[in-house]
Order: C-alpha cells, then structure tokens, then sequence
C-alpha cells in the first residue's frame, strides 16, 4: 500500500473543522488588527534563505528540502515564510506604499525534521509581519494579535515569554560576555554547542540537551548588557504590554538564534512547547537586497495549536449533519430528489439525497448515520401530488408538506 510521506499528515474529518475554526479566527483577528493576507511561493530561490534564514542556523543547514530543478537553478521547499515575505516587501516594492506594511500568512513549511509530538516535516504556520516600524508599540501589537488568538480559542495557562537581546553594539559586548563563560566550561558542552562557541554562541542558549540547559543556568544575562537606548525600548514595551493586561514573564533564556533579530524576541509556550515564536529583526530586509526597514513578526505552527486544543478540551462542536435527506422509490422519485436537493441547496439549506440507488430502508439507515434532521421519502404518490411527509427525525412528526414550500420550512 502505498503511504503518505513520513512526517506528513492528512487533514481531514473532524480535524479540519478545528483547523478551520482557528483559521477564522485567524481572519477575524488579523482584519480587527488590518493585516492583509499574502501568499508567497511554496519555493524559492535557495541563496534567500541562506541570506533571509542564515546559512549557520539548522534549519538552512539541517532541514531543508533542497533541489536542482530541471533548469540547474537550485531551489528549497520553504522552511518558513518570514524570509519570502521580505523577499516579496522588496520586490514588489512594497516599502512605496504608506508604513507600516502589516502582513500575514497562513500555508505549509518543509523541514527535514525526526518526526515527534508536534514536529512534521510539513507543518503549517499562521504569521505576521510587521514592516516599517521600530516603536516597542509596533512589537507589542503583534505581540497582542497572538494573544487574542490563543486566548479567543480557548487556551490556557499559556505563557508569554520576552526578552531583549538587544542591538549590535549590546550584542558585541554580550557574545565577549557569554563566551567568556562558555570558554572557562568548553569540555562541559555538547559537541553542538561546541561549535555554536565558535560560530554564533548566542545558540547555546537555545539548546535543548539536559546538561547545557544545566550549565547555561549561571550564564551571564543579556539583559545585563544593554546600553541605555535598548533598555529604555524594553522597559517601554512591559509597561506597555502591562497597560493592555497581557501577562508576560523575562526570560533571558530566549533567543531565537538568527542573526537579523534585533532587541525583542519572544515565544508563546505551553508546557514545554513553543507554539509562538517571534521577535523583531531590524537588519532582514537588509539582509535581502532591500533599503534598511525594520520589523518584528512571528511564526505560530497550527498543528501544536490544534495539539493543544485537543488536550484542553478546547476544540469547537462538531456540527450536526444536514438539515434534509430526501430519499425515493423508484426512477422517476429518484430524479426529482435530486432536483429538489438542488433547489433547497441553492437557498443554502443543508440538503443530502442518495446516489447510490439503495433500497428505501438502506437510505433511512443512512440518513440515521449522518444525522439529517428532517427526512421526505418520494414515491409515485408523492410526484403525482407534488407534496410528501415531512418527518422531524427528533420527534417523529410528520407533516405533509408541498415541495414548492419545503424551502420555507428551513
Ligand atoms: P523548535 O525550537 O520547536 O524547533 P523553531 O525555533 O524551529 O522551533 P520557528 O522556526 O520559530 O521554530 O517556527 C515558528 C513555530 O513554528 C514554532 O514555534 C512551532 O510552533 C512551529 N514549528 C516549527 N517547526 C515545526 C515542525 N517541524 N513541526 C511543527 N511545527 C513546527
Ligand atoms: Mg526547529
């Protein structure tokens, strides 16, 4: 038999009804915020994500999905969409248009990834990009849309953690910092981050096996290694965040490695897990061939959504099933309750016939099964009145009912 690729998922059933509930709520939010939707290509030229990702992070180095296509261009499956995004704030020329330039997506990233809870290797992410704007207000409005989100859907004892890793400067003096710590423990660390040292030792801070988690408790704070203006912007957006009731903790643990991030970084996590992953990165659109703009978004991975709601209990009602079944009893009935599913359909009443020329006791089972709400079975006596029995699946009444007025009964 042949098998979905590993690390991939079908989507449907009951499952989509939650996926399409949180995209709602998702199109809801983002209009409320004026965000528009934008939709960039599930590939691109690979040379932007070694510039717009970072040819040190592992997701470039690690998880891409890298192919020549049949012209000798080579091209990658997007790891994510921030990068496209900047791509196309460029070369549409989007930074004419008034500032800021406030988008969101909504599609499938590929990352070649060991499958596990909430890790595909095709996974979906909802996000935001805000360009154009370099005010901690500019941060904690993405901030909040993520916020209004979980919080609209239903999640809870979620956790907004921030942090500063400030800009450049304040990054030069805390990289000599860190590395000073990590130099004097080098043997204690893992062969990962053994390298991270060498390359970009901000990552070590990321790192997930147990005894760099432990050693790295004592590291020095980047926080201690803001200049006035990068504090001033941090102490800005926790009152601000403060003042619109969102709960938030520091954590000088979070990072989100890549090099463009510049001052606020933060994550949305539930036990353990990073459902939201964001920050502001002032030097991306840069990085991309663009004029220097600044801008902060995130990434949200909708399957760890859709894991969190189900655990929580959270996920919405299914909906129940059609409003009409109209089976029949011979040719002639049969094609009439196709006609009338037709017109009833067209009023947008939830109407299900039969197409499979079953037996009348096969099509009252069935429409048991799918929970029709009312039924009318046509016979020969019905055509020629032009009238059936309505029948209330949930009391049993019956009435009789012209086929010219069944739509006024939903
Ligand atoms: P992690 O540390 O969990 O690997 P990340 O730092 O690689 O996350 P980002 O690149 O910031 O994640 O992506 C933003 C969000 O997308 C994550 O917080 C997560 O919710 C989701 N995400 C990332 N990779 C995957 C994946 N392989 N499967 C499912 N969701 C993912
Ligand atoms: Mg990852």
């Amino acid at each position: 038999m042949l098998q979905a690729p590993r690390g991939t998922q079908d989507i449907y059933g009951g499952d989509m009804k939650i996926w399409r509930h949180i995209e709602d709520r998702i199109r809801a939010i983002t209009d409320a915020y004026n965000f528009t939707e934008i939709r960039v290509p599930v590939f691109e030229h690979t040379e932007l994500f070694l510039r717009g990702v970072g040819d040190t992070t592992d997701i470039v180095q690690k998880e891409m999905y890298t192919f020549e296509d049949k012209g000798g261009r080579s091209l990658s499956l997007r790891p994510e969409q921030t990068a496209g995004t900047a791509r196309a704030f460029v070369e549409r020329g989007m930074f004419n248009l008034p500032q800021p330039t406030k988008l969101f997506y909504v599609g499938p990233n590929f990352r070649y990834e060991r499958p596990q809870e909430g890790r595909y290797r095709q996974h979906y992410q909802f996000g935001v990009e805000l360009f154009g704007a370099s005010s901690f207000a500019a941060e904690a409005e993405v901030i909040s849309t993520g916020y209004e989100l979980l919080t609209s859907l239903g999640v809870k004892d979620f956790a907004v953690h921030i942090n500063s890793i400030g800009c450049p400067d304040c990054r030069k003096i805390y990289h000599e910092n860190l590395k000073t710590f990590l130099g004097e423990r080098i043997e204690s660390l893992c062969g990962l981050c053994k390298q991270r040292f060498e390359k970009n030792p901000l990552r070590t801070l990321d790192c997930k096996t147990p005894g760099c988690k432990e050693l790295l408790k004592s590291a020095p704070s980047v926080l201690d290694s803001l200049d006035d203006e990068c504090r001033a912007h941090f102490e800005g957006l926790k009152s601000l965040l403060t003042r619109m009731e969102i709960p938030f903790v520091v954590d000088a643990k979070i990072v989100r490695g890549l090099d463009y991030y510049t001052r606020t970084v933060f994550e949305f996590i539930k036990d353990g897990l990073t459902v939201i992953g964001g920050g502001r990165y002032d030097g991306l659109i840069a990085q991309v061939g663009g004029p220097q703009t600044p801008g902060v978004g995130y990434g949200m991975g909708i399957e760890r959504l859709v894991l969190l709601l189900q655990k929580q209990n959270a996920t919405p009602e299914v909906s129940a099933g059609p409003d009409i079944f109209i089976g029949s009893m011979g040719e002639d009935a049969f094609t009439k309750a196709q006609e009338l599913v037709y017109i009833l359909r067209k009023s947008g009443i939830r109407a299900e016939s039969d197409l499979l020329n079953r037996s009348v006791k096969a099509q009252m089972k069935y429409a048991d099964k799918i929970k029709a709400r009312f039924t009318m079975i046509l016979g020969e006596n019905e055509l020629k009145e032009n009238a059936a029995n309505l029948k209330n699946m949930e009391t049993g009444e019956t009435e009789k009912t012209a086929f010219n007025e069944l739509a006024t009964k939903f």
